[in-house]
């Protein structure tokens, strides 16, 4: 799933290329991702594009006064084309869900919102307002723009797993699945420590950890996407994704803790004193 570096390299990718375009037509060959149908897609045919934004994991086109917002969910990307084929998307084909030509269709470069998959996720609005879309309304502090400080107040009295915690999206915007693996592994903090019960110490060098992390990826990904754009490309991961591989800090294994639809990994030597925490997988099985 995209999440804050991504979504801020695609907006990147946006502001750069698409700004100053006049959006010749929107072909919209999903109808189930439109959330919102008063302004219809066509009002922003002939419109000029004036910036794009982020809000979290949440991706915006600004048109005027108008923006077009996606949240790409889990399978969802943004595809960008120099040149778009003129002709119209064929419904319920494919993955492409919705395609903005920047410009005169056949001629001009524009983009697809694509999804991959089965479990179609992909939302799109268009709103006059960004607030109006549900899920940016109760968005919590961008986790780039927290100092530690705030990080503090914001975890104070949590009886949550900072694993849970740092990736609700209404406590803290942008942290999802993966990067929260590699925060918790930098700051050297067990995924089930209670948000709450930090310490100082430990308050000091996950708002550090959160901030290296993010700000490291975030240039890597513009500088990747800005070349290919093709699909979600992730590299400097030390934990995530690497069940069984070993820690680059101290070449324990990776351990991996399963739930019925996700997993997310750690090292027990950097994050837990060596102990490997139960799966809840495992734990069900010896019930
Ligand atoms: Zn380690």
């Amino acid at each position: 799933m995209p999440e804050l570096p991504e979504v801020e390299a695609l907006a990147d990718h946006l502001r750069r290329h698409a700004t100053g375009c006049t959006i010749g037509r929107i072909d919209v060959a999903a109808l189930s991702v439109l959330k919102t149908f008063d302004p219809p897609p066509t009002a922003l045919h002939g419109q000029q594009v004036t910036g794009a934004h982020r809000w979290g994991k949440y991706l915006g086109l600004q048109v005027g006064e108008l923006s077009l917002i996606a949240h790409l969910s889990r399978a969802g990307w943004l595809r960008w084309s120099d040149q778009l084929a003129a002709a119209p998307l064929r419904p319920g084909k494919g993955p492409i869900a919705l395609r903005v030509h920047l410009g005169v269709p056949g001629q001009a470069p524009g983009f697809d919102l694509t999804e991959a998959g089965t479990q179609k996720r992909l939302a799109v609005w268009l709103v006059d307002d960004p607030v109006k879309v549900p899920g940016i309304a109760t968005l919590g502090p961008d986790a780039l723009a927290i100092n530690a400080d705030a990080l503090a107040g914001l975890l104070a009295g949590n009886t949550g797993r900072i694993k849970t915690v740092l990736t609700d999206q209404k406590v803290i915007a942008g942290i999802g699945n993966a990067y929260s693996d590699e925060i918790l592994h930098t700051a050297r903090l067990s995924p089930f420590a209670t948000a709450g019960k930090l310490s100082t110490a430990q308050l000091t060098a996950l708002h550090d950890a959160m901030h290296t992390v993010l700000t490291d990826a975030v240039t890597r990904s513009v500088g990747q996407q800005a070349a290919t754009l093709k699909g979600e490309k992730r590299s400097g991961l030390r934990v995530h994704a690497r069940t069984g591989l070993p820690c680059p800090v101290c070449a324990d294994t990776v351990r991996e803790i399963s739930f019925a639809d996700k997993s997310f990994q750690y090292c027990p030597t950097c994050q837990t004193g060596g102990k490997v925490l139960a799966d809840r997988r495992m734990s069900r099985l010896l019930k």
